[in-house]
């Protein structure tokens, strides 16, 4: 038994055991995939599509925030 448990890396909220979902996804400042989990399927897209954003902004843009 442990009380450690997952939080979704969208919405950072804790998620019950049992009911994560594990999905590869992008790192921004990390290459290749990791395994991360979440709480719904919603949120891996939401989280996917933010980081393919995320990379974009930071590929045109110069400064890293603003
Ligand atoms: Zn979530």
């Amino acid at each position: 038994m442990t009380l450690f448990r997952k939080k979704c890396l969208y919405c950072k909220k804790k998620i019950e055991k049992g009911k994560e979902i594990f999905r590869d996804v992008k790192t921004p400042g990390f290459i290749g995939t990791k395994e991360k989990a979440f709480c719904c399927e919603e949120h891996t897209e939401s989280y996917e599509k933010e980081v393919e954003e995320h990379l974009k902004n930071s590929k045109s843009g110069g400064s890293c925030c603003g």
